[in-house]
């Protein structure tokens, strides 16, 4: 299996700021050491309560949030420095490679290294900088081609003035990955591959129901030709006769054109049909990860255990015992010490408080922060 996204101990924090001179009071910890692994090909499900972070996780990896540490890796390459604002994009190339050069002497490994001693030597320290500075804006652009999201509401997502066609196009164009006269072909062509007619690109977002929407914003992802793509409860907010179809759709594209997903969802059931891994988070922290069948056959922490037990059983004659969790979410401003899910987890010891539990292969690929996993 070859990973595609490597998510390293993401931090995202927000600062609270209060007062006339607004100085930050508190920091809001709602992603707080996140780690996990997706594989080419295949689909995550990243599942937790509202307020967990799920979807600061898909919002900081699109850098839409800038983290506040950890690394974010695609296809082997650490993406993390390149939305750094130029002054600091300069101290990051200064301290990653010219001091290196300078301290450890320049063996190149490849091409691109060559390339870079080249111009070391011939002009100069400053204009290495300058040189790899400007290479991260193509490497942006290129990350922005990568990664794209399929929003939770259709109805917000597209432009309402703007004819699906441009709506379509705008990306790809943008991007030099088609021109103007090839925008009718291509766009038709994705349109059809979403199941709307490739006539109906003149209309206006309006004049679609909330499931062509949603075809549409998936279509529009395709054409930027992605390799992950993070649909953000993509399906949430459709009537229930048409999430199926949606999703239907979503899994063919996905074994025609070799997709990735990262399907955030606080919908268990949707992810069990969809995912073939889960991560689920409890306050801003990964708690347990492992193959879908794992994970649905025998979960090891209490909190996902609980999650389980509230998904409803279509054979009523079978009754399953509901774990009712007590207290509320606390908040990610002070979250509780050791294990975060300790004042409402119903087998705490007293070193769950004071300890916290570190993410462990308890199985082959079952990952679980807990330390009594399996004691519910
Ligand atoms: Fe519960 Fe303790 Fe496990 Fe946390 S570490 S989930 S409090 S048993």
């Amino acid at each position: 299996k070859q990973v595609l996204l490597r998510i390293d101990n993401l931090v995202k924090h927000f600062p609270i700021k209060a007062g006339v001179f607004k100085r930050i009071v508190a920091w809001v910890k709602a992603v707080d050491g996140v780690s996990f692994n997706v594989y080419k090909g295949e689909t995550v499900g990243l599942v937790g309560e509202s307020g967990c972070g799920k979807t600061t996780v898909g919002m900081t990896l699109l850098r839409l949030y800038e983290p506040t540490s950890g690394r974010i890796i695609v296809d082997g390459e650490d993406t993390t420095h390149y939305f750094l604002p130029s002054w600091k994009a300069k101290q990051y190339v200064k301290k990653n490679y010219i001091d290196k050069f300078k301290e450890e002497g320049f063996v190149p490994k490849d091409d691109v290294d060559k390339k870079y001693f080249e111009i070391f030597t011939k002009s100069g320290e400053e204009a290495l900088v300058n040189y790899l500075t400007n290479d991260l804006q193509e490497k942006r652009l290129q990350f922005r081609r990568d990664i794209q999201i399929v929003f939770q509401d259709p109805y917000s997502s597209l432009n309402p003035r703007m004819r699906v066609k441009n709506i379509l196009a705008e990306g790809p164009i943008a991007h030099g990955m088609i021109t103007k006269s090839q925008a009718i072909d291509r766009v038709g062509k994705a349109l059809e591959e979403v199941g709307i007619h490739k006539n109906h690109m003149y209309r206006f977002p309006h004049e679609f129901s909330g499931g062509q929407r949603q075809r549409i914003g998936i279509a529009r992802a395709l054409l930027m030709n992605p390799k992950l793509i993070i649909a953000d409860e993509a399906v949430a907010a459709l009537d229930v006769s048409i999430r199926s179809q949606v999703i239907n759709l979503m899994m063919d594209l996905q074994k025609e054109h070799n997709l990735t997903y990262l399907f955030i969802s606080h919908d268990l059931s949707l992810i069990k049909y969809i995912s073939s891994r889960v991560v689920v988070m409890y306050l801003g922290k990964v708690v347990e990860t492992a193959l879908k069948k794992d994970l649905f056959d025998e979960p090891l922490h209490p909190y996902t255990k609980a999650l389980m037990s509230a998904i409803p059983v279509p054979n009523p004659e079978f009754k399953k015992q509901r774990i009712i969790l007590q207290g509320d979410v606390p908040s990610p401003v002070n979250p509780p010490s050791g294990c975060p899910f300790h004042p409402r987890c119903p087998v705490a010891k007293p070193i769950c408080s004071k300890e916290k539990p570190e993410l462990r292969e308890i199985k082959p690929e079952h990952f679980v922060a807990c330390h009594f996993p399996g004691s519910l």
